[in-house]
């Protein structure tokens, strides 16, 4: 789904100037709240994100590079 924003960016690209005012002004930043904020930086998934000691990975690319970042699993060893 386009959001408002795309929708009128879409509209006002045959008029160059207002264009540019447009987006000079009204271009949208990502809040710390926003979804797209946290993805992951290997698969781009944005559900389960793990953004602890300044990683930025999902679930399951943190189970696959874990160990790799010098995580240990402590208990029983599967
Ligand atoms: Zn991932």
């Amino acid at each position: 789904m386009e959001t408002a924003y795309e929708r009128i960016a879409k509209n006002l690209k045959g008029k160059p100037a207002k264009y540019s005012r447009f987006t000079r002004f009204n271009q949208h930043k990502l809040q710390p709240h926003d979804r797209r904020a946290h993805m992951c930086v290997r698969c781009n998934r944005t559900e389960a994100h793990i953004g602890i000691h300044g990683l930025s990975y999902c679930r399951e690319c943190f189970r696959e590079v874990a160990k790799d970042l010098g995580f240990r699993k402590y208990g029983k060893e599967a």
